[in-house]
């Protein structure tokens, strides 16, 4: 059964709510959109399902990828075969069960393939991702790049480009749901950036495993991306993988339980800073664990080496090789990997560069406790419950509170999972808010 193909039950679901109510927005001349989402994942999709759904119309959802295959992370830069995450999630469906994950899965294999799903395969959950885009018929517009966001009175000018060609287009609201980079942008450790660009990659990059055939590679660091990113190197058919984890044991932590509790997450934003610090704090401490299968995927091959309680101190290139000196003793690779994650830090955001350093961080507005000082976490925005932009200097900015975040940078204020982003009705009600 084709994968994109529409079913009963799913427009039995639409059909079920009646059509889209009336947009009940005032038109203002001079404005283009109500509402630009940025970014055609699958947050943005959800969220512009939400806000047609509450009788928002003119709002556009912009990609800077060129097509619906380069949008998102899962045929991107995920190589994890499964979801971390729980396979019965509430998701982007918006509680409609005829547009859940398992109402799709079932049409196209059957109840019982579902109930023998232990995760949801990546390469499903992108079909199925982009089977809702299609049946919701949200217009995203590819190859829309948002450059930098002008504020401007009541509203915003949004600077884009289109297929190459710079265009400016007006709207009153802004949701930023540009994926995992856009609070700030991919973590490289001091010690790569000192070899040739040629010499390693950020596993966020397109990566040319075929290349690292017969190559000997080092990953560094042990979160789920870096055993997704050895595990595929080794299938490629790298000679050897070394894979480098500053953490004495790769520990196989619970998950956090809270990823699968929505009503948690719904009302995330209500708990007292101490307790969402200390979340995050704790998040940010365990890291992204591998799942086991993750692990398994690397260590099954006998030329994968793991170093624990390892770091690098220096690299170089001699001989036309990377000479690494690491915890381990003086090393040598053809290749590096950087599995090290992301930094949160709005100041380098290109499209918020002019109003960047008015937005509130966390270690504006909260002092933790002795031995729970985190500088990284105290960069995050501090958010509102809109998951809006909040100003540092109250009457300096008011134009913030119109930038929702629904990126990687919202972890610390509201839900730390990814997972959450796509979740939230309430979140859309409140950007309905204050026309
Ligand atoms: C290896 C890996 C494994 C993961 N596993 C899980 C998991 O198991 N469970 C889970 O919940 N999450 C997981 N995540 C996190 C995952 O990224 C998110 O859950 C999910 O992709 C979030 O969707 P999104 O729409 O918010 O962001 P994305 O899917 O990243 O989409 C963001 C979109 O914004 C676009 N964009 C960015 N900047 C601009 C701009 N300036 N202008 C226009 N468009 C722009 C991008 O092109 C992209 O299409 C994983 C991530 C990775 C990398």
């Amino acid at each position: 059964m084709s994968r994109s193909s529409s079913w009963p039950g799913a427009l039995e679901s639409l059909r079920l709510i009646g059509p889209d109510p009336q947009n009940w927005v005032p038109k203002r001349s001079g404005i283009d959109h109500n509402v630009a989402i940025v970014g055609g994942g699958q947050s943005g999709n959800a969220f512009a399902f939400a806000l047609r759904r509450a009788g928002i119309g003119d709002v556009t959802v912009i990609d800077g990828a060129s097509d619906p295959a380069h949008a998102g992370v899962w045929l991107t830069g995920a190589r994890t075969n499964k979801l971390r995450t729980p396979k019965a999630v509430p998701g982007p469906e918006l509680g409609l069960p005829g547009l859940s994950f398992q109402a799709w899965y079932e049409a196209n294999q059957g109840p019982e393939a579902y109930a023998a799903l232990d995760r949801i395969p990546r390469i499903d959950w992108a079909a199925y991702l982009n089977w809702l885009r299609e049946t919701l018929a949200i217009p995203v517009r590819y190859g829309t790049r948002l450059r930098r966001i002008e504020p401007v009175g009541d509203h915003f000018r949004l600077h884009l480009d289109v297929d190459g060609k710079a265009i400016v287009e007006t709207a009153r609201k802004i949701i930023l749901a540009n994926g995992v980079a856009g609070g700030g942008g991919a973590y490289i450790p001091g010690v790569l950036t000192e070899l040739p660009t040629s010499r390693y990659a950020h596993t966020s990059q397109d990566i040319d495993f075929k290349a690292l055939r017969g190559k000997s590679v080092a990953v560094i660091g042990a979160a789920a991306s870096a055993f997704d990113a050895a595990g595929v190197a080794l299938e490629s058919g790298a000679r050897n993988v070394h894979l480098f984890a500053w953490r004495a044991a790769i520990a196989a932590l619970p998950v956090i339980r809270l990823r699968v509790y929505p009503g948690a997450y719904d009302h995330y934003h209500g708990l007292p800073d101490e307790f969402r610090w200390r979340q995050a704090k704790r998040f940010r401490d365990a890291g992204s664990t591998p799942p086991v299968d993750a692990i398994e995927r690397a260590v099954k091959f006998p030329n994968f080496h793991l170093h624990l309680a390892s770091n690098w101190q220096s690299a170089a290139i001699e001989n036309d090789q990377i000479v690494a000196d690491t915890s381990h003793g003086i090393l040598h690779f053809d290749f590096a990997i950087a599995a090290t994650g992301n930094f949160v830090d709005p100041e380098v955001r290109p499209e918020l560069s002019g109003f960047a350093h008015e937005i509130a961080r966390w270690r504006d507005r909260f002092t933790p406790r002795a031995g729970e000082e985190d500088d990284v976490l105290g960069a995050y925005p501090y958010l509102g419950a809109a998951h809006e932009y909040l100003e540092s200097s109250p009457g300096r900015a008011p134009y913030l509170k119109d930038i929702h975040v629904f990126n990687v940078s919202k972890m610390a204020s509201g839900c730390p999972s990814a997972a959450a982003n796509a979740r939230s009705t309430r979140i859309a009600s409140l950007v309905n808010s204050a026309w």
